[in-house]
């Protein structure tokens, strides 16, 4: 978290992008395509295509008419397209052409109008496999979908923020080894926003993307105005001696939300930006403070209760990997804490000041263990309670159940899937509050 030191390296990673071309082999081929996923979405489409192995790929697009052709080399073309769920207006059609060698598959995206694709390549991540991912920009449908849709229409996907702490002219924390925080916090990020985007369902917003500054409060409003779920901001910790080690989550303190509502109170342009289209049913009204208040009330309570619920999922995953400096999530009035509306948590990652985990945060494996615990944090939060209108709300099965393990309580159990004991106790017929390990429980709807 350390504030601004000295100048910086510019830093530019980029995320694998088109890859090369392969020499074909004239032998049976070795990858398939399993499935592919079609996503449209109001700013873009997204393919995935599920493969059996790490894709070897190339791309090229064409017009009148415009498609997007991907060749994959040493793959089978087996898979029936006719089969596929595709509801997207921008890819018409999906279908295979003649390959440029034996063993290769040639497939062509038929388009209704020019794209410019990115397509990259993405490790295998429980529950998925090999991918290949083609993002289609579609702006006509954003465009569209703003005149057609009230304001407040949310988006169905999850929307997850992740803000790399610090970047362009501050460097954040340095560690003893030259390593500057920013640039680890931005690899971090990178990551973890990875993993978000192969998840159905689920989309990151990257609050920076390259070497560049933000200051603290603007890093929120970008979160505001993409309408996230979750704020994540990711940092690395220093002290002055080289011996603490370990990772730490923070919230928002009530103390700092309280008072940051107090402030946005003050400030009545800011009421209907909040409040999205509850502000305009109460502007008339002569109780506008009033309910005002109720409402942002109610949305703060909802954000620290989400906030910590997070937080604690991600440490539970990160005691699995490390050492954690603190083992509950702490509260505190930091600077890029400060939205009482959207649940929002800051994650230490480790100490760039401990040598060893200096060295552990530039290596690229242990960036994605880090981001990896921070997902599967996320993840399992909003798998229990998943916000209203999202596809994962409406995919939530309606008979949920709970294997109990070790260190399991009927109130830890309530809390985490968001139901009161009565009603979890109701639900199994107990009459007692104690649990044994291996029972299998049943989870009400909240
Ligand atoms: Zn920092």
């Amino acid at each position: 978290m350390k504030i601004l030191l000295r100048y910086c390296l510019l830093v530019f990673l980029c995320y694998p992008v088109s890859g090369g071309l392969v020499a074909p082999e004239a032998h049976a081929s070795n990858n398939s395509i399993n499935s592919v996923r079609i996503w449209p979405s109001p700013t873009n489409t997204r393919v995935v295509l599920d493969l059996q192995q790490q894709p070897k790929y190339s791309w090229f697009i064409l017009q009148n008419p415009h498609r997007l052709v991907i060749d994959l080399a040493d793959t089978k073309g087996d898979l029936d397209f006719a089969k596929i769920d595709n509801s997207s207006e921008l890819v018409k059609k999906i279908r295979y052409s003649r390959p440029k060698a034996n063993g290769d598959v040639r497939i062509v995206l038929e388009l209704d109008k020019k794209v410019t694709p990115q397509i990259f390549s993405l490790q295998p991540t429980a529950p998925y496999g090999n991918r290949l991912v083609v993002d289609l920009p579609d702006e006509r449908d954003s465009q569209r979908n703003m005149i057609e849709q009230p304001v407040n229409k949310r988006h169905q996907d999850i929307i997850i923020a992740i803000d790399a702490g610090h970047g362009g002219e501050d460097p954040g924390s340095i560690g003893r080894g030259g390593t500057f925080e920013k640039n680890v916090t931005l690899k971090v990020a990178r990551e973890l926003a990875k993993l978000v985007d192969g998840e159905p369902g689920m989309r990151s917003v990257l609050i920076r993307t390259g070497d560049y500054y933000l200051t603290p409060n603007r890093r929120p409003e970008i979160a505001r105005e993409k309408k996230a779920d979750l704020f994540v901001s990711v940092h690395a910790d220093a002290f002055t001696q080289p011996q603490p080690n370990g990772s730490s989550v923070w919230v928002l303190s009530t103390g700092r939300a309280n008072s940051e509502l107090g402030r946005w109170l003050e400030n009545t342009e800011q009421h209907s930006e909040l409040l999205g289209g509850a502000a305009e049913v109460i502007q008339d009204t002569n109780n506008e403070r009033y309910l005002t208040q109720a409402l942002l009330d109610m949305s703060m309570d909802h954000s620290i209760a989400t906030s910590y619920d997070v937080s604690r999922n991600i440490l539970s995953e990160l005691k699995g990997m490390m050492k954690l400096h603190k083992k509950s999530p702490q509260a505190a009035s930091l600077a890029v804490l400060t939205s009482p509306d959207i649940p929002s948590v800051l994650v230490e990652v480790g100490f760039i000041s401990n040598p060893k985990e200096e060295k552990n945060l530039n290596w690229r494996k242990h960036q994605q263990n880090l981001a990896q615990s921070i997902f599967k944090g996320i993840r399992s939060h909003f798998l229990n309670s998943p916000p209203d209108g999202t596809l994962w709300a409406k995919q939530r099965p309606k008979n949920r159940t709970h294997r109990v393990e070790r260190g399991d309580s009927l109130s830890e159990l309530a809390l985490r899937y968001n139901v009161s004991v009565n009603n979890l106790k109701k639900a199994n017929n107990l009459n007692t509050d104690i649990v044994r390990i291996g029972q299998v429980l049943n989870i009400p709807q909240s």
